[in-house]
């Protein structure tokens, strides 16, 4: 039994060390991708369940890998926070999502709004009012072009410069949504505080939405809570026609998700764009 525990502590050790030079491989890796211009953004639509009409796109990065082809973002995003390598690349990303928006306006396409996803790590270690009016202004896009989706962890854990940060944002006209709304606190207290724009219902409640039971009670409430604070609202992971009709029912003002269209790179979406715009 001794000798079968040593070989199984000696087994659990190599597995360890195997992730630890995985993860490892996967930072430099990281670093380089940032360096060598890796990442791209892809475009996924937001409409409104009331006319239909286009309100704005969400940026969703991903790793386009010389060997493994597009890395989905949950392969990476979560080393790139551990390591802090998020604060980079998600200037990288701010950047270039707003130089996109301004491309397409200039180009007579009308994308109200690109909203970009933001990282508790970003509040903790960088400047985003400065770096968001910087990516502002070296696009030309004005304030009012640009939502910032934040999660309820950076507005819950948040110290007094994350208030002033999202205060001064928000002062500009930059649209504030929280993301994945009604995953990750109980407490509703930071919405008094925090000037926020829209809650985005989190698609685990939106895709068991016709299941009826708690799914469509937390819906449901979301909807009421949002109404009531006179928040927008938009559901993520919208799949079917059916779900979009029962979100429209319930008050949801906006939707997103497959049912209407997939996160696109944006020539295809500058595609999209163009038919509706001619119809
Ligand atoms: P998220 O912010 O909740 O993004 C929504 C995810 O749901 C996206 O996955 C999108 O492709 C997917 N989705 C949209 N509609 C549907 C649908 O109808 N059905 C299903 N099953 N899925 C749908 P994606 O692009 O793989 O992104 C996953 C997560 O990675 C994001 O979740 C976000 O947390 C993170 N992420 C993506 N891009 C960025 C970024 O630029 N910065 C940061 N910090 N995180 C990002
Ligand atoms: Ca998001
Ligand atoms: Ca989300
Ligand atoms: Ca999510």
């Amino acid at each position: 039994a001794k000798e079968a525990g040593g070989a199984g502590w000696r087994f659990y050790d190599a597995t360890m060390n195997e992730e630890v030079s995985e993860r490892l491989a996967l930072r430099n890796g990281l670093r380089q991708a940032l360096e060598r211009g890796e990442f791209v953004l892809h475009y996924q639509p937001q409409f409104s369940l009331e006319d239909g009409t286009l309100v704005g796109v969400e940026a969703l990065v991903r790793w386009r890998h010389p060997e493994q082809g597009m890395v989905p973002p949950m392969r990476f995003i979560p080393e790139a926070e551990e390591s802090g390598l998020i604060v980079p690349i998600g200037l990288w990303i701010l950047r270039e999502a707003c130089r996109q928006a301004a491309a397409w306006r200039t180009a007579g396409l009308e994308v109200p709004r690109v909203a970009v996803n933001l990282s508790a790590k970003q509040f903790q270690r960088g400047d985003v009012a400065a770096d968001v009016l910087e990516a502002l202004s070296a696009a030309g896009l004005p304030p009012t072009g640009l939502e910032l989706e934040l999660t309820e962890s950076i507005l819950l854990r948040g110290a007094d410069t994350v208030l002033d940060t999202v205060r001064r944002l928000r002062g500009l006209g930059v649209h504030l949504s929280i993301d994945d709304f009604g995953t990750g606190y109980s407490s509703l207290a930071y919405l008094q505080h925090f000037p926020v724009d829209k809650l985005k219902i989190d698609q685990s409640f939106v895709r068991r939405l016709g299941e009826g039971g708690d799914a469509q009670v937390i819906v449901t409430t979301i909807i009421q809570l949002a109404r009531s604070l006179g928040l927008g609202t938009i559901a993520e992971g919208v799949e079917d026609a059916a779900t979009a009709e029962r979100l429209s029912a319930l008050g949801c003002l906006q939707g997103q998700g497959f049912h209407f269209a997939r996160p696109m790179p944006p020539a295809e979406l500058a595609v999209l764009l163009a038919g509706r715009q001619r119809a």
